[in-house]
């Protein structure tokens, strides 16, 4: 599935990737909307009727991921929300132990998402997963979203990866395929981003439902042979 000889530098995206997609469904598809009718005088149906629209129209544009976007635009403390509902954050199966192993084995990890800062620094807090990359980008920094054009091109310039030994992990379709367009040779779709939704599949991208698909070996101990 991938010699991981060929790889050194392994990109991780945040939500749906390494951790579940529950959170931020139910933060923007059930919360949301309910606590945004409550304050206009909405059911929560109507609301969430309301909201699809906007999120539709933003779909794959930087705005879409921003919280003080949609704090303006809906009157909601939206960082603070997210900060409630943090007990529902969770980690994808055998993503630490992947972790771990990547580092046993020198590979230079990353985290590239397209979340705001203030919720990549609430689910870095939660998780503790932050010592684990020795970079961590949000696309609000590069002014693009991953799926945009001249991303991954632009990263490059900011920090140095060759694309031909890289492997990108990403539940998000149209961001591989924009990875893919910007040279990233090694390429990984998610089964099952959210758990508690049914697992999608791709024709292009290979599609893996647990990091276990993937482990690299583990490492002879150093005593070994003694
Ligand atoms: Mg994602």
């Amino acid at each position: 599935m991938l010699n991981w000889a060929d790889v050194d530098t392994v990109m991780f995206d945040m939500d749906g990737t390494l951790l579940d997609l529950h959170f931020d469904n139910y933060f923007w598809e059930t919360l949301v909307p309910r606590t945004y009718g409550q304050r206009i005088g909405i059911d929560a149906d109507a609301a969430w009727a309301q909201l699809r629209q906007h999120y539709h129209a933003l779909h794959g544009k930087l705005d879409w991921y921003c919280i003080d976007f949609w704090s303006d635009k809906l009157q909601l403390d939206i960082q603070g929300m997210k900060n409630a509902a943090r007990d529902k954050i969770a980690l994808r199966p055998n993503v630490l132990p992947l972790l771990s192993r990547l580092q046993a084995h020198g590979k230079t990890v990353w985290l590239v998402t397209n979340a705001h800062p203030g919720s990549l620094d609430l689910k870095m807090q939660h998780t503790g997963l932050r010592n684990h990359f020795q970079h961590t980008v949000s696309s609000h920094d590069l002014g693009l979203a991953k799926e945009n054009a001249g991303f991954w091109t632009t990263l490059r310039q900011l920090e140095h990866y060759d694309p031909e030994r890289t492997v990108l992990f990403d539940d998000n379709f149209n961001v591989l395929a924009r990875a893919r367009a910007e040279g990233i040779r090694h390429l990984f779709g998610i089964t099952l981003p959210d758990s508690q939704r049914p697992p999608v599949q791709h024709e292009e991208f290979i599609c893996l439902h647990d990091f276990e698909q993937i482990m690299p070996p583990a490492l002879e101990t150093s005593d070994h042979g003694r």
